[in-house]
């Protein structure tokens, strides 16, 4: 049944990416633009290194694409996570809820605030933290306590929800950040995957308190690595800055740190990789929803896969395309990436729960039935833009 189901994928993936022979890779960048051009003038002016007008400009850029007030460029997506919960006020010992179905970064830039992941389950119509089974897991599991809420079982302060926009399709934004409201966390948007994605028609990354993005090499545009940090709200912002730049107080030529920061900043080099695929966002983003759709209208045919779409009322940049098994079944996932992988289709699972890993394999965790079933049948098939 595999065999003949790797068959049928392989016919679907050849056909729509033009690609009669030889491999197909899960995403490539693209260098179409200015890229060259911008790279060069950094190495032409000096302004290599975390200062130059590159770094400005983006900033600018990503401002102005998401409709986030400010933007604070990074070194990646993982370190500006680790700000985003510093400065929602994750302190040592907290925990905090996420999904457990994530992309590992999510779960360490938790643990490098000494505070402690908290799982949740995913929706199976959003592939984000599921708003009915956190509100029912926060009705059992907790209790507020003079304002702060606490993990019945170990006791230990909730203090804030990220929410992961799966391979850029929107999480259910509204039902999770009224859930947040009622139980007074903080909010915090790992949009990592999701540069383009809407949500009732407002970027994603607007609906925190603080958000992240991340532009390595694999996502829907690059800087090589690189991330950002966004908010709307003014005082966050200049401590992101503050805290991404070594805590350094600005001054002419004296050395004065006021507290322990990072060295977190985007180098303008990378900055200036960044500005050229900026001008080609949108190009971009309508050609991976031209091909989510033509993947959508071929694997109508194939009784035994659904293909992963967006929720009503929301933009997906469709970052990575997905298949899902009707059927969930660990057996037949390994079988269908083994035969893919080998004949140049290259494909992925979904990854591995975080409570699965050892690391995390002690954290709190609510029921995650949904994502154990999506573990087993969540396949990413080829989605660069290039197709
Ligand atoms: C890519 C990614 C990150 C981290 O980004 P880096 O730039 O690689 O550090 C964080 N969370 C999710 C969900 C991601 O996919």
């Amino acid at each position: 049944m595999a065999e003949q189901l790797a068959r049928k994928i392989e016919q679907i993936v050849r056909k729509v990416s033009g690609i009669a022979h030889g491999p197909v890779v899960l995403h490539e960048p693209f260098f179409n633009g200015n890229e060259r051009q911008y790279v060069t003038d950094c190495i032409d002016t000096n302004w290599v290194s975390t200062v130059g007008k590159y770094v400005n400009l983006f900033e600018q850029q990503i401002s102005r694409t998401t409709g986030v007030k400010h933007t604070i460029a990074t070194i990646n997506g993982t370190a500006a996570l680790h700000i985003c919960l510093q400065l929602a006020g994750v302190q040592p010992g907290d925990e905090v809820l996420m999904q457990a179905l994530t992309f590992v970064a999510s779960a360490n830039a938790i643990a490098y605030c000494n505070a402690t992941p908290h799982f949740i389950d995913v929706s199976p119509v959003s592939l984000g933290v599921c708003p009915e089974r956190l509100r029912e897991h926060l009705k059992a599991a907790t209790s507020m306590q003079n304002g702060i809420l606490l993990n019945k079982v170990t006791g230990r302060p909730i203090r804030a929800l990220m929410v992961m926009h799966t391979f850029g399709h929107p999480s259910q934004l509204d039902e999770l950040l009224s859930i947040c409201n009622e139980y007074g966390l903080k909010m915090i948007e790992d949009a990592a995957e999701a540069i383009g994605s809407e949500y009732h028609g407002r970027h994603v990354g607007n609906h925190g308190l603080i958000s992240a993005l991340s532009f390595n090499g694999n996502k829907t545009i690059t800087t090589g690595g690189g991330g950002a940090i966004l908010t709307n709200d003014d005082h966050l912002a200049q401590q992101a800055r503050h805290l991404t730049t070594t805590g350094k107080v600005t001054h002419i030529w004296e050395y004065h740190h006021d507290c322990i920061a990072y060295n977190y900043r985007l180098p303008n080099i990378n900055a200036a990789l960044g500005c050229a695929q900026l001008e080609q966002l949108g190009d971009v983003i309508m050609k991976k929803r031209v091909l989510a759709s033509r993947y959508q209208h071929e694997f109508k045919q194939v009784a035994d896969l659904s293909f992963f779409n967006e929720m009503p009322g929301v933009k997906s940049n469709y970052w990575l395309n997905a298949v899902i098994l009707k059927t969930p079944d660990m057996e037949t996932r390994n079988q269908l990436l083994n035969t893919l992988n080998a004949d140049g289709i290259m494909v992925r699972p979904i990854w591995n729960l975080m409570n699965r890993l050892p690391m995390y394999a002690a954290c709190p965790a609510a029921d995650l039935s949904i994502s154990h079933q999506l573990e087993q049948s969540v396949i990413n098939i080829p989605s660069s833009p290039s197709f």
